[in-house]
């Protein structure tokens, strides 16, 4: 622990101050969002129910058609193209999950590097600023989402 007192740009003054990430009871501090993994299956098993329950209403619509004639051949395709519409639903799902995974890493990485930033920052509760004491900018409470996300790019 580095128990030299940080002085504030501003009022230098040391008693007021605290690292940002000590302070609980302000959420404008509260640190960048953590990215999340946005499970792209549902939104791709509800489509695939959808299709499913037109396959079925078309599918008994033509079964009735068939029944007369044809009443094996009309239910195999049937389930033939719900066969393959599920295989197509996987395949589909694996790739948007991959993507979702590639594009997770990017946003990790970003939300690593803001980390970095926003644990270099301190408040000072008089000024309602934060500053970074390693190279003496500083900006008021309120803007520090856009100070963290735009210096050091
Ligand atoms: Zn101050």
């Amino acid at each position: 622990m580095n128990n030299q007192p940080i002085a504030c740009p501003k009022c230098h003054e040391n008693n007021r101050v605290r690292k940002v990430s000590g302070v609980h009871n302000d959420s404008r501090l509260a640190p960048p969002p953590k990215p999340v993994f946005n499970d792209p299956s549902p939104r791709i098993n509800s489509a695939a129910l959808v299709i499913m329950a037109l396959l079925f209403f078309f599918g008994g619509w033509m079964f009735l058609g068939l029944l007369a004639t044809e009443v094996q051949g009309g239910w195999w395709m049937c389930y033939g193209l719900l066969l393959i519409i599920a295989i197509v639903m996987g395949v589909i799902t694996n790739q948007a999950k991959k993507k979702e995974r590639e594009s997770l890493d990017v946003r990790m990485s970003e939300w690593n590097r803001l980390m970095g930033k926003w644990e270099e920052l301190y408040y000072c509760e008089l000024d309602d600023i934060v500053f970074n004491p390693h190279d003496g900018t500083s900006t008021s409470a309120n803007n520090i989402r856009t100070y963290v996300e735009s210096r050091g790019r």
